[in-house]
């Protein structure tokens, strides 16, 4: 039986947490990583009914789409919100994993499979992901040379695509004059001194920014390691939130609902737009998405798939002639916990592993 961290790294795999939201909680929130699961139920929300379920069901794993604790929670006794769901989960013994805005943007996640479901082809992100990252220069001494570079590529810096250790090397000529305080590794204090030094240059991300200056600190036998840090251009990284894409013939808003009812099984789809008007690019974000309207303006399309809007959103759209379909923010991301399940499934096929029956949209209509 797989346990709950090999469970999570799968999903680490199949959902980067580089692609979730940088306001967003992602991954095992609650649990023992090392416990083993037998039963795993999927589900949009842990609620008090689902929670019920997955103890009832004997489950040892929930994976959640959206993350239980989203708002730090100040209390977890029961008699409070999030008390009510967690406590009864920890003394059941089950863990819950939160995929969430990595499971909407990843390849094959819940903005790819509404890309399909509405036959769209040219596929690509809404808003690309866009990585910040920077190029460290460090002078050192020959026999520093080796030491700084291994420093730097072990502390994650020298990174380019699929190749690591990636470095530039040129030999130079560095001066200096040291004050009577100073204590040169090389030459005396007192005079101007002329050393041969190698110009060593590598990029680094920002996450790794820091803990590369350390490390090539440590290693550097200089006082006064002499480095610049220069930003660079935030480049494409492949990947990113939303998507857009065409359908190859352009179809009336009109019917466009209509496949939408079906596809999405609800009953009235709410849209903005003239019916008649013709639809041919389409921008997709799950769930309640109105943040990415403007990049859907952006991008040039013709009609925006959300799950819910503002009122004051719709009307933006309205008035930049924007068509925008609203299934409802349920039915948007619903089928893709039932998709998780059965890839999951294919992944385990011994273990007992469904989406909850009692999960439905609070939402109904007469
Ligand atoms: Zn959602």
């Amino acid at each position: 039986m797989p346990s709950v961290a090999t469970i999570a790294a799968d999903l680490d795999r199949f959902a980067p947490r580089a692609l979730a939201a940088e306001w967003d909680n992602v991954g095992l929130l609650l649990g023992d990583p090392q416990s083993e699961v037998q039963r795993l139920m999927t589900c949009l929300t842990v609620t008090r009914s689902t929670a019920a379920e997955a103890i009832e069901a004997g489950a040892q794993m929930i994976v959640s789409h959206h993350p239980i604790l989203f708002r730090g929670a100040k209390k977890l006794s029961l008699n409070s919100p999030d008390g009510d769901i967690v406590w009864p989960l920890a003394r059941a013994g089950i863990a819950v994993y939160s995929p969430h805005t990595a499971f909407d943007n990843c390849a094959g996640g819940i903005n790819d499979q509404i890309a399909e479901r509405l036959g769209l082809i040219d596929v690509r992100p809404l808003r690309p992901k866009r990585q910040a990252s920077f190029k460290i220069v460090v002078f050192t001494p020959d026999a520093d040379l080796a030491k700084v570079s291994d420093a730097l590529f072990q502390a994650g810096a020298g990174i380019i695509g699929q190749y690591s250790q990636c470095s530039y090397r040129l030999a130079g000529t560095g001066t200096f004059f040291g004050s009577d305080s100073t204590n040169p590794t090389v030459g005396v204090k007192g005079q101007r001194e002329v050393v041969s030094e190698w110009r060593l240059e590598v990029v680094c991300s920002a996450e790794k920014l820091d803990g590369a200056l350390r490390a090539m600190r440590t290693a550097h036998s200089y006082e006064e390691p002499a480095y610049d840090v220069y930003p660079l251009q935030p480049s494409l990284v492949g990947g990113g939130e939303g998507r857009i894409g065409r359908r190859s013939q352009p179809v009336k808003l009109v019917q466009l609902v209509e496949e939408v009812e079906k596809e999405f099984a609800v009953a009235h789809v709410p849209f903005v737009g003239d019916q008649a008007q013709s639809v041919s690019k389409i921008a997709i974000a799950c769930g309640a998405a109105g943040e990415f309207l403007s990049d859907a303006v952006r991008a040039g399309a013709d009609a925006f798939f959300t799950g819910e809007m503002r009122y004051h959103d719709l009307l933006t759209a309205e008035a930049k002639g924007l068509a925008v379909i609203l299934p409802g923010h349920h039915a948007t991301e619903r089928l893709g916990v039932e998709r998780l399940s059965e890839r999951l499934q294919t992944t385990w096929p011994g273990l007992t592993i469904w989406p909850s029956r009692r999960e439905s949209d609070p939402l109904s209509f007469r």
